[in-house]
């Protein structure tokens, strides 16, 4: 499988490391019900069809990018930068 890395180009998969679901939004920070932390940490879907998830570039730029990918073909349909997924309040959260 190849990934087509906005910042590289087109590069062989064993340049990344998996990142699991990019499609879970993690609880607030502030949530207390361990039930929904339970099911965030650790319950996975196991999706048939495309799907997204992150990859991150460790051999090459290092960022952490969102792959649309079909789990039964692997064909890929898009590939962006994580961090455009990043909503405003989010960001306003990571600026120092
Ligand atoms: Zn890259």
């Amino acid at each position: 499988m190849r990934i087509n890395c906005p910042y590289c180009g087109t590069r062989d998969h064993a340049e990344f490391a998996y990142g699991g679901d990019a499609s879970l939004k993690r609880p607030d920070l502030a949530d207390q019900d361990m039930e929904r932390w339970y099911d965030y940490v650790y319950l996975r879907d196991n999706p048939r069809g495309p799907h997204q998830e992150f990859w991150h570039h460790i051999y090459g730029c290092r960022q952490v990018l969102v792959v649309e990918r079909d789990t039964l073909t692997h064909e890929i349909s898009s590939v962006k930068p994580a961090r455009e997924m990043i909503e405003p309040a989010d960001r306003r959260r990571q600026e120092p």
